[in-house]
């Protein structure tokens, strides 16, 4: 240890480290890339076929970080392996047990008793999701991009290197390299037993066993949409909320989101945060927990306690300081905006898509269509740079929310309260009145300035579905007389859009009653 301390050993020692990385550089390949994509997930994916079927010589690197809890899986990112695909599998897990029970009134004969069995699920969404792998790893192939199963790092603004889970290492030499590394589940490792005894979204899907009585940390996306499947299987789910829930969603709609989840058994911990952590001799876990508001501590007992206290960027790997790369101090993301290209970052060849690039949704589609158009742009003479307004997107909880454009606090924040106009409906689903369901939170809202539509907001049934479509008409300029104008399909849920006439402001009762 003080040999090391001493100057000349220590400049020494650097010297050895600079020489031994040189010899490195010049025993590797010269074999020279047109594109290097680091991150073989939704965008990565996506940039690497399209740059390929644009002639051009593409390696993508994927390698996956075993969770905290050691869990890995296979090439595709993070959607398709803990993220969209298997959420939305589970998502219709549950939704087809509450269809079983609605199918007595439609004169099924359905047991009293229920239940799903976690195997069996888990194994299915399991087996979905390898086929998947599979799948991306044949398309590369037959696109002719190169795949290369390692963890990818900047050596200069041209060498990337790459280093597989043996620890091997080899050199890329490329012209372009995009940076599509995604995110990872943030757990806050000051609370003592969270990052030793809790999971994340990142090894959910993956359980072999039922997760069994489960505490979600967290009220955004990944908490209400797990939550909410996993109250729907069956099991004793509590969701603990720190401030308010879908903080970044209109909270007229993430109330009425949560209440739906309330009603149908799933608890919530309000304004509370956990303090600790511990393991029962039984396996259980024992959380501590404080209420921020009457500043009680108080415990409970759980099987399974899950963190969805958001992403964060891992980027501390990628040497991009090193390299000049300006990332966010906050969220560590990319900085784009360069040049007047949304996905470049400060150094003119090295771009960043998806999850990574700053200040950008954090969307499937939305990596998916940046990579492509920047693909486009770098080697098809294209000039279209990605369109990020009116992004829509869905909230996968029991009744889903999905909502195109902006909330109504934020269309008030920017154009006044005076000036703007909500048109708004509570429905009935059809499908819900023969069971009887609760439909008291199916709600519409449109939020208008003028003609223009700010925003369109819609809890219910396939939710994701209907949104699609009116997202498309409003990028095509769809006006409220437009939408308003336009003849429904009868009956649906979505007709109840081009039906709205009662306004906010008028205070008239906006229940629709009759077909
Ligand atoms: P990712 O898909 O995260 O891919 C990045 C890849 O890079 C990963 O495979 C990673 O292991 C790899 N990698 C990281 N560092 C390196 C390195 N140094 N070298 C090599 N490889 C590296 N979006 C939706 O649109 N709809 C949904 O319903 C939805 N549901 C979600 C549910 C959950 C539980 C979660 C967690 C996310 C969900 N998302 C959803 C978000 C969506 O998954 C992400 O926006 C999307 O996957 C981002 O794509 P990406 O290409 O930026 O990164
Ligand atoms: P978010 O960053 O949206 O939310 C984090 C949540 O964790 C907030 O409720 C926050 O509370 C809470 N939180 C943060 N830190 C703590 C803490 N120390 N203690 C207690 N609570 C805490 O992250 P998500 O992980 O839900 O989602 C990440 C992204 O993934 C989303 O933005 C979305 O783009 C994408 N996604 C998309 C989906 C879809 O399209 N359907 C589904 C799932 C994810 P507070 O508000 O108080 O800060």
């Amino acid at each position: 240890m003080i040999v090391n301390k001493h100057p000349r050993t220590f400049i020494l020692k650097r010297l050895l480290n600079q020489y031994s990385q040189v010899r490195f550089l010049q025993s590797s390949s010269t074999e020279e890339y047109d594109l290097v994509v680091i991150g073989g997930g939704s965008g990565g994916l996506a940039c690497a076929k399209a740059a390929s079927q644009l002639q051009k010589k593409v390696a993508v690197l994927d390698f996956v970080t075993p969770s905290t809890q050691g869990t890995t899986w296979g090439l595709g990112g993070t959607c398709v392996n803990v993220g969209c695909i298997p959420k939305k599998l589970m998502h219709h897990a549950a939704l087809l047990g509450e269809a079983i029970k609605d199918s007595k009134a439609y004169g099924w004969s359905v047991p009293d008793l229920i239940q799903n069995d976690w195997e069996t699920l888990s194994t299915a969404v399991q087996n979905h999701v390898k086929s998947l792998n599979w799948g991306h790893r044949v398309q590369l192939r037959d696109k002719g991009v190169e795949y290369i199963n390692g963890l990818g790092s900047f050596v200069d603004r041209q060498t990337v290197k790459v280093t597989d889970n043996k620890g091997k290492q080899k050199l890329l030499k490329t012209k372009n390299t995009v940076i599509a590394v995604g995110g990872r589940p943030y757990i806050p490792s000051h609370i003592p037993g969270a990052l030793e005894y809790s999971i994340s979204s990142d090894d959910l899907f993956w359980l072999k066993k039922s997760p069994g009585k489960t505490l979600v940390i967290g009220a955004s996306y990944i908490a209400l949409e797990c939550g909410g499947f996993l109250r729907g299987l069956g099991l004793d789910t509590t969701v603990m909320v720190r401030s308010i829930p879908l903080r970044q969603f209109d909270q007229q709609m993430a109330s009425l989101v949560t209440d739906y989840m309330e009603s149908n058994g799933t608890k919530f911990l309000k304004t509370c945060v956990p303090v600790s952590i511990e393991k029962t001799t039984g396996g259980q876990l024992v959380v501590k927990y404080e209420n921020l508001t009457d500043k009680q501590t108080k415990e409970e007992v759980f099987d399974t306690v899950m963190f969805a206290t958001g992403r964060h960027a891992v980027v501390r790997n990628l040497n991009l300081e090193g390299i000049g790369v300006e990332i966010d101090q906050t969220t560590q993301k990319v900085i784009g905006d360069h040049g007047g290209d949304h996905e470049r970052s400060s150094v003119p060849n090295i771009y960043a898509i998806g999850d990574i690039l700053h200040k950008r949704p954090e969307l499937t589609p939305v990596a998916i269509k940046a990579g492509q158009l920047l693909a486009e742009r770098l080697f098809g003479g294209s000039q279209v740079q990605m369109n990020y307004d009116l992004v829509p997107t869905t909230v996968f909880t029991p009744l889903e929310y999905g909502v195109v454009g902006i909330s109504e606090e934020e269309a008030i924040a920017r154009h006044g309260e005076e000036n703007i106009e909500v048109y708004h409906a509570f429905y009935t689903p059809l499908e819900f009145v023969v069971p009887q369901r609760n439909s008291s939170q199916c709600y519409i809202k449109v939020v208008c300035f003028g003609d223009r539509v700010l925003g369109l907001h819609l809890i219910g049934p396939n939710a994701g579905e209907v949104i699609q479509g009116f997202a498309v008409a409003l990028r095509c300029g769809a006006t409220w007389s437009g939408i308003s104008g336009s003849v429904g399909i009868h009956p649906t849920s979505a007709e109840e859009i081009v039906k709205l006439h009662i306004t906010k402001r008028s205070g008239l009762d906006p229940t629709v009653t009759g077909c």
